[in-house]
């Protein structure tokens, strides 16, 4: 058997492409991990990049060949909710251009935050999420979706519960290119995952039609308390949700066919490798 493959869900980590997309696929294995995420391009940068096709087409099929599972990730600066026509305009460009690598990579999809905005009718930074999503998604042929990542509500309470993100999918022009990412340090930092109150999540969640169309999960804990509306990812276990809130989200049934991947600071050794067979014991239920 060449996947690291187990009774769980596909786990994994963030991974750098400094050595190019293949490589990241190739040290995702080495790290004995069965999912991972990269930035299809500059993380700082909404420009476009002209990427190595080939490259990007060996890592399809290297990840085909061992099991791996992949999502991309949008620049830091991609906000859905800009106003400013020029500002928008590349934007969409980026996106498109994020989806086009990450289907040549072979991956699921692509994150992108639900996106924040200014105005004092927070109803027109709605509309321009949707018009964004629009225009992104009326160019996009590929089998790659955009997965909308939930938010930690730092700076701006949009994008932070579970009725905001099912609406805007169902808004948009074309919900079927449209999935979600869901971010468990976010879920508690912003206050929609209660302590204690996962299973409620889950019904909330499968009532309103979110968990069937979640594409990826983001496993991290959180450095501050519950409803502290801040973003700082721990590490599974050293937080705030903590061991045994995160088991459950891990052993969740609705859960087994998503990839979930770390984006968490690195182990003693400089790798994620030890965080991720953690999980994957967490995954199948072993006590620590
Ligand atoms: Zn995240």
């Amino acid at each position: 058997m060449k996947s690291n493959e187990q009774d769980t869900p596909k786990i994994g980590c963030h991974i750098s492409i400094r050595k190019g997309y293949l490589e990241a696929a190739h040290s995702a294995y080495l790290l004995g991990a069965g999912a991972y995420q990269y930035f299809p391009k500059n993380p700082r940068s909404l420009s476009v990049k002209s990427f190595n096709m080939a490259d990007a087409l060996s890592c399809a099929s290297y990840s085909k060949e061992y099991g791996l599972v992949s999502i991309a990730h949008t620049p830091y600066p991609t906000n859905l909710a800009v106003h400013d026509p020029g500002l928008m305009n590349k934007t969409v460009e980026s996106l498109l251009n994020d989806l086009i690598i990450a289907e040549a990579c072979g991956s699921i999809g692509v994150v992108v935050h639900f996106g924040k905005g200014k105005s004092a009718d927070p109803l027109t930074d709605y509309r321009q999420i949707l018009a964004a999503l629009d225009e992104v998604l009326k160019e996009w042929k590929g089998r790659a979706k955009l997965l909308i990542e939930n938010q930690a509500g730092d700076g701006s309470p949009m994008g932070t519960t579970l009725h905001e993100l099912v609406q805007i999918r169902s808004l948009a022009s074309f919900p079927e290119k449209l999935g979600f990412c869901f971010d468990t340090c976010h879920a508690y930092a912003s206050g929609l995952w209660r302590p204690g109150g996962w299973k409620e999540l889950v019904e909330i969640g499968n009532q309103l039609g979110y968990w069937r169309e979640v594409g990826a999960i983001h496993l991290n804990d959180s450095v501050y308390p519950f409803a502290s509306r801040k973003d700082r990812h721990a590490g599974i276990g050293c937080g705030a949700i903590g061991e045994s809130q995160l088991r459950e989200v891990l052993e969740c049934p609705l859960l087994r066919e998503v990839p979930f991947v770390l984006e968490t600071g690195v182990g003693a050794d400089g790798t994620h490798h030890e965080e991720i067979q953690m999980a994957q014991e967490w995954a199948r239920g072993t006590p620590s």
